[in-house]
């Protein structure tokens, strides 16, 4: 099951919290009548009924709502209020034809908006997104002369538009007279279909040749089920290329996996295609024990490494379990205990953790999809063919078996710095050999599937 840690179920989450513990008229009075408009991740838009439910709900509830929603640089919670209009009668406007073209939102051209929270200094580093923090701080200190485009794919909620934003904040202090542009893909083409229709197309065009050096695209794959406006980003891409312009574009698969054309997959692939990878066990440790740390909460490690078992393939949902364990144990005043912890995040672990990995296991299933026999896995020769797929029955021995490295190290009658060693050779090479991360990526769902 996929739980959305996004504003609209805390808002939810938030309303449980309150309905339990208020009176009911006060509930109904008060906060009912409330309609979530708009919600994603950084905020959510709510529809009131007049201005004093705001007043209301931010007086009484700061410190819920701080425990529940991201919170601003003033520290206010990331809610934003409309007051409700009353329905007015339907009433058809005389033509005229004379009219001035509505203004188009010019001043959303000029400002780019970047989250202030995801920067290169918030976001953990670990084995499966070293590698595209070092290609993303690369194109960020050196614009247009390492890779271009940098093409960053991989899971949802992995960390994707974290680096985009960091990459945006890295140029703005450290180049300042690059204008930099930041862009979803979705974003992007309602905004050309509003220019378009108020044949303002020409300026939109202008503004991204001729007064934006730096182009980071966000969750290019939208563009798959908006065809027609793949010549638009086509001819960008190429513009920017060109020039020698900077463009770095997210998207949950590679360029060859997504339906577009051959010439803009071509145009994708240009430059360097990165993979972020699910960060491992100790990364996530880190994520949670960070992100704990920014709320002011404190996560004993042994409790994160529970969290951090169960929660393996989504950085949100590590944030969102964060969030709500925090939210617990502030409002209940409750200690937290590992009981607590399978109590409130249930619906978030997504299956009980299966009997622990062995080595052994890790044996036979490297030996079945590399076709190597297990005792040469085990033996000495250093023939190509037998020393990668040791390699990465050590890797995975090193991330799925909770062992110290020496008693690794006994399995394979090596010493712990030769298992460290081949770990870290691993993690390179899977960054630059796609068939040898698939063959890895295999070997860990043949585990799975054992
Ligand atoms: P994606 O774009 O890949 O779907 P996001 O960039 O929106 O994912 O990340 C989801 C959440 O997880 C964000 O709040 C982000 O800050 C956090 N996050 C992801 N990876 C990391 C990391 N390595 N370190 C710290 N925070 C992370
Ligand atoms: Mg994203």
């Amino acid at each position: 099951m996929t739980v959305a840690c996004d504003t609209q179920t805390a808002w939810f989450q938030f309303l449980e919290f309150v309905k339990e513990r208020s009176s009911a008229t006060a509930f109904n009075n008060w906060l009912a009548p409330i309609q979530v408009l708009e919600a994603d991740e950084e905020r959510c838009l709510l529809e009131i009924p007049n201005i004093f439910v705001k007043e209301y709900v931010l007086s009484n509830y700061k410190k819920e709502l701080a425990s529940f929603f991201p919170t601003r640089e003033n520290g206010e919670p990331a809610l934003d209020f409309v007051i409700r209009t009353p329905k007015k009668e339907p009433f058809t406007p005389a033509p005229c034809l004379n009219q001035a073209t509505p203004k188009v939102k010019e001043e959303k051209f000029n400002e780019v908006k970047l989250n202030y929270r995801y920067k290169f200094s918030s976001f953990i580093e670990g084995g499966a997104n070293q590698f595209i923090k070092s290609a993303a701080m690369g194109v960020a200190s050196r614009p247009g002369q390492s890779y271009n485009p940098l093409f960053i794919h991989g899971g949802v909620g992995l960390g994707k538009t974290h680096i985009l934003h960091s990459i945006g904040h890295y140029v703005l202090e450290n180049h300042p007279k690059l204008r930099v542009q930041l862009i979803t893909t979705e974003g992007f083409i309602n905004e050309l279909v509003d220019h378009l229709r108020q044949k303002t197309i020409d300026r939109m065009k202008r503004f991204y040749r001729s007064d934006v050096d730096f182009l980071l695209i966000d969750d290019i794959q939208f563009l798959q089920n908006r065809l027609n406006f793949e010549e638009e980003f086509c001819i960008l891409l190429e513009h920017y290329a060109n020039n020698g312009k900077q463009v770095v574009l997210t998207s949950d698969k590679p360029p060859s996996q997504l339906k577009l054309s051959e010439r803009m997959k071509a145009r994708l692939e240009w430059g360097l295609v990165a993979h972020m990878g699910v960060p491992e066990l100790e990364t996530r440790v880190a994520i949670l024990q960070n992100k704990a740390e920014q709320k002011g909460f404190n996560l004993p490690h042994d409790i994160a490494f529970l969290i951090a078992e169960r929660i393996f393939n989504n950085v949100r949902q590590l944030e969102g379990a964060v969030n709500r364990l925090n939210a617990h144990c502030r409002l209940l005043n409750t200690p937290l205990t590992r009981d607590l912890v399978e109590h409130v995040l249930s619906d978030l672990f997504q299956h009980t953790p299966k009997a622990k990995i062995t080595v052994e296991e890790i044996l036979k299933s490297v030996a079945t999809i590399f076709q190597v026999r297990v005792q040469d896995l085990k033996g000495i020769t250093r023939e190509k063919s037998i020393a990668v797929p040791r390699q990465v029955a050590m890797f995975l021995a090193k991330e799925l078996v909770q062992d110290s490295l020496m008693s690794l190290g006994v399995y394979f009658n090596k010493t712990h710095s030769t298992i460290l060693h081949a770990c870290k050779a691993v993690e390179q090479k899977i960054q630059e050999d796609e068939k040898l991360r698939k063959q890895v990526e295999m070997v860990r769902r043949h585990l799975e599937s054992a």
